[in-house]
């Protein structure tokens, strides 16, 4: 197996308090040795890499996506998903449940591991639905799951509405060692709700998503958490009321942790005039003090990781024949004709996110939000610890998973050029300044921004 040598990079290793110039050797697929620069000598038929002015991080970790596969192949394949995953930085990505069949047996899962196996990219790491058929009534039975390899459960995309259901699954799941991810909404108060209710819903003449149909349901959940003493994850937390709950459970002994989007922080409800379908999610973009609350969240540590909730889409499933071309840049709030109404209710929820995600955490840093440090914590250290997994951090002996970031190179986002097969993006033209430039699983270099430029 081969030898690298990533030479006089800045390594940023959070889990043990290191940033400072360091030389990494990998070999057999781990990570030999980290010595300060100039000590580790060449060694035959290693592949010799200059890092300098680049940073050395452990591997980045997504907890939360959707490759669609089985199931979905004309949005996204679980080849093209990890490969997307590997450009934007990312060396393990959590995929979800909602596939077709559901994630939600044995057979479903070794199909998910076996594709992955055979795609030189990021690692999948299976998260099993909480109950079957994404139903809300059985649960699946969850150490068959855990023995075929999940290392997360979820029903996201849909809540789980019965808590005796839920109740039960969290003390099953936290007795195996394993956390339940919570997509938090109370269907009753979203109803057919289109975007985030507010000015834009009202101007558009939409329903709206109210943000007490996450808060209500946060604060059930965080309630049965403390009952069972068993750890949550709250999924993309969306609104300032969401935090405070959070800390106040943390404060009476809840373990909970949480993730925020990219596009949560990035964006406010005023987005879905310039890109219409393409800035519809679930939760939807909120106010602009929502997102004023969880950029201090990200800063004052409140959220412990980003998760893209990468969700691609075909332009069909967008209801795009209908809505491109409706919605563009300075356009007023006006009222939309009822059958783009209609269709912009129908399109269906999510924005990619792979390949932006590191850019847009970026922004953060460049404006002295968050330290560098911070975000290796919430794109790398805390995913690997809610996902139960080896890494998160840049040790002898340990995998070798790690990304080369060049945390100044500028560029633009061209969906057309991503490896992702969906292009449904809010950020299309927006200039980011940071790029992964390199990424390594177990040894192995799967992705090579470099070679690509
Ligand atoms: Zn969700």
């Amino acid at each position: 197996m081969s030898r690298i040598l990533l030479r006089g990079g800045r390594l940023i290793d959070p889990a043990r308090e290191i940033d400072e110039t360091r030389d990494v050797l990998i070999a057999e697929g781990e990570i030999e040795a980290v010595e300060p620069p100039g000590r580790l000598g060449v060694t035959d038929g290693a592949t010799v890499i200059d890092a300098a002015g680049c940073w050395v991080v452990p591997g980045l970790i997504d907890p939360h996506v959707h490759l669609r596969d089985p199931g979905f192949p004309e949005k996204e394949t679980i080849a093209t998903g990890l490969r997307a995953a590997a450009a934007g930085g990312f060396t393990a990505v959590a995929a979800m449940a909602n596939t077709s069949p559901v994630n939600d047996s044995p057979e479903v899962t070794r199909y998910m591991l076996a594709q992955a196996a055979a795609v030189h990219a990021a690692r999948l790491v299976p998260v099993s639905a909480v109950t079957r058929g994404l139903g809300g009534r059985e649960a699946v039975d969850f150490a068959a799951m855990v023995e075929a390899g999940a290392r997360l459960f979820s029903d996201d995309g849909i809540p789980i509405d019965d808590q005796a259901v839920l109740s039960s699954a969290l003390e099953q799941t936290a007795r195996l060692g394993f956390v339940i991810s919570l997509h938090e909404e109370d269907r009753a108060l979203t109803a057919n709700g289109a975007v985030n209710a507010g000015e834009v819903s009202k101007c558009l003449g939409v329903a709206g998503v109210p943000a007490v149909a996450e808060t209500e349901r946060i604060r059930r959940d965080l309630a049965l958490a403390i009952g069972t003493g068993a750890p949550v994850h709250i999924a993309h937390v969306s609104t300032a009321l969401s935090l405070d709950l959070i800390r106040a459970a943390r404060k009476r002994g809840a373990q909970v942790t949480c993730e925020a989007t990219p596009h949560h922080f990035a964006l406010d409800d005023r987005a879905v005039l310039r890109w219409g379908p393409d800035a519809k999610m679930a939760p939807p973009l909120r106010s602009a003090r929502d997102v004023e609350a969880i950029v201090a969240a990200i800063a004052d540590g409140t959220i412990d990781m980003i998760a893209t909730d990468h969700a691609p889409h075909d332009p069909q499933s967008k209801r795009m024949e209908l809505l491109a071309g409706f919605f563009s840049p300075g356009r007023d709030c006006g009222r939309l004709p009822e059958d783009l109404a209609e269709a912009l209710t129908q399109a269906a929820n999510g924005v990619v996110g792979l390949e932006t995600a590191l850019g847009l955490v970026l922004e953060l840093v460049h404006r002295g939000v968050i330290g560098p440090a911070r975000m290796v914590e919430m794109m790398s250290l805390k995913g690997a610890q809610l996902l139960r997994l080896e890494g998160g951090t840049v040790e002898p002996g340990v995998r070798a998973d790690i990304t080369l970031i060049d945390p100044n190179m500028e560029w633009t986002v061209e969906p057309a050029k991503c490896i992702s097969k969906s292009r449904n993006s809010p950020f299309t033209g927006r200039r980011l300044k940071g790029k992964a430039m390199l990424t390594i699983v177990a040894g192995d270099i799967v992705y090579n921004g470099r070679a690509r430029a």
